[in-house]
């Protein structure tokens, strides 16, 4: 057994890292086998098992797994194949075939004419933020670690196989689930978001003013939510502190948000200079920034410095979209549910600012459409352990502005290519979001077609028999 081709990969920092290591494979292949009752509980991560385990492996090809008779949505096209064999072998895609495959010692699955797609990918995720409260993001870090590692796994069993994190201090999750000691998906982190003073991530009180020079770190940086940067200096000093921490891309908030309580919406933050210093360092890693913008302001301001994706974008008008889509950069915007407007409380500051940008919602996809910008699909899902469960209800709800094909593939082959913007900075270097031969094996075997009913995606318990990730089956109840 062999996991050479894609186990290895150059970290940020340089050192060779093993995310997925021959023993962590096998031991979530032991997991995976003790949720089927084969291994009792106890002994799941023990050693002695991993190690028996590994033995029986190298002659028993227990990494192999092929699905019989499953129709594909390769995460690109509008249509099903027709009934396929696909052969999985040591985390990838090895063989797709109309014919018999023949697997000796391979896992069969029988598909009976179900729908095999790539896993999904969200692309605007708060991996450490999701479930915990704005109060307890500043609290307790193992409590908020566990918290996330829960949500974690929880985000893996809705579908989704990899998240781009552009906020909070994921990056010792992303390690725990690439070891294989947590059920979760890939992560690509941001680390902190990087924001300056009273901008949207600065979540101080102002009784915490004037801010220390020197050492002085408020809590939220202390945690690695956000960190303040008020200067070009300071700019490279945090940004470089993430690539150090091992950040895939960066996150800058270059005008005001809705959630954050002293950040107006219609002001820019940072200047250009800062701007142009953040996507400096991110170009020396070979990287790309991504900001946080409603305002027609705010997005060219980042455009001109060279941003490569503008996130949400929601005050957007016909000429700042058609920047946009001139210059090549990216749009990630989110079909934000009513319900997390009417969640601010009426008369707050946040709900006033929410009903300003709510409409602009509906017209920012249009404007997407209308001047074929490169679109990816995320949720922002923050703080909210009810929201987070409607992951894939926010993914199926872009059926108000897409077919359900045009919606999944963005969700997967579309979403991929962001994702590759990291260059070698990609921890997971291999083709995501598609169903194609080499392409890493992270699929959902579907009871259905979503094609023809994009409601499936949002019952992800009972629509999703099999999820695999890296080649792992993490979930299969098709014999129940
Ligand atoms: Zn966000």
């Amino acid at each position: 057994m062999s996991h050479s081709s894609h186990s290895s990969t150059a970290s940020p920092t340089g050192r060779t890292t093993h995310p997925r290591s021959a023993v962590a494979r096998l031991l979530s292949h032991t997991r995976a086998h003790a949720r089927a009752g084969a291994i009792p509980r106890a002994l799941r991560r023990t050693s002695l098992v991993a190690a028996t385990l590994l033995t029986l492996c190298a002659t028993a090809e227990a990494d192999a797994v092929l699905f019989e008779n499953v129709r594909i949505f390769d995460g690109t096209g509008a249509d099903l194949t027709p009934p396929m064999n696909v052969l999985v072998e040591d985390g990838l895609i090895a063989t797709i075939s109309a014919e018999p495959v023949d697997a000796d010692g391979a896992e069969r699955i029988a598909g009976d004419g179900r729908v095999l797609m790539p896993g999904l990918i969200d692309a605007h995720w708060h991996t450490m933020l999701a479930s915990v409260t704005p109060m307890e993001a500043l609290g307790d870090v193992s409590y908020n670690a566990i918290v996330a590692a829960d949500e974690a796994t929880a985000t893996l069993m809705r579908g989704f196989t990899t998240v781009r994190d552009v906020g909070g201090p994921a990056f010792g999750l992303k390690r725990a689930i690439d070891e294989g000691l947590v059920q979760g998906p890939r992560i690509y982190p941001s680390g902190a978001m990087i924001t300056t003073t009273s901008g949207h991530g600065d979540f101080r009180q102002v009784t915490e003013l004037p801010r220390g020079l020197g050492d002085a770190h408020s809590r939220m940086e202390v945690v690695g939510g956000s960190m303040l940067a008020d200067s070009p200096d300071e700019v490279r000093l945090r940004v470089r502190e993430q690539f150090m921490l091992g950040a895939t891309q960066i996150k800058l908030t270059a005008g005001g948000g809705v959630s954050s309580p002293h950040s107006p919406i219609d002001v820019t933050t940072f200047t250009p200079d800062e701007l142009r210093a953040a996507v400096e360092i991110a170009d020396n890693w070979g990287t790309y920034v991504t900001v946080h913008a409603f305002t027609i302001d705010a997005i060219e301001g980042a455009i001109e410095a060279g941003v490569k994706c503008i996130e949400h974008g929601f005050l957007m008008d016909d000429a700042t979209a058609q920047a946009i889509a001139e210059h090549g950069i990216w749009l990630s915007p989110q079909p934000l549910p009513e319900a997390l407007r009417l969640g601010f409380p009426e008369g707050s500051v946040q709900r006033a600012k929410a009903d300003e940008v709510w409409p602009g919602i509906d017209r920012t996809y249009e404007l997407a459409k209308t001047y074929n910008i490169k679109t990816a699909f995320g949720t922002d899902v923050l703080f909210s352990r009810e929201l987070a469960r409607s992951q894939g209800a926010i993914l199926a709800s872009l059926v108000r502005w897409y077919t359900p094909a045009e919606a999944l593939a963005m969700a997967t082959g579309t979403n991929a290519e962001l994702l590759a913007l990291s260059g070698p900075r990609n921890p997971y270097p291999g083709k995501l979001g598609v169903v194609e031969e080499g392409a890493f094996a992270d699929l959902l075997l579907v009871d259905g077609n979503p094609l023809e009913d994009i409601a499936l995606i949002a019952d992800p318990e009972n629509s999703f028999k099999i999820i695999m990730k890296d080649g792992v089956i993490e979930k299969n109840t098709l014999t129940d």
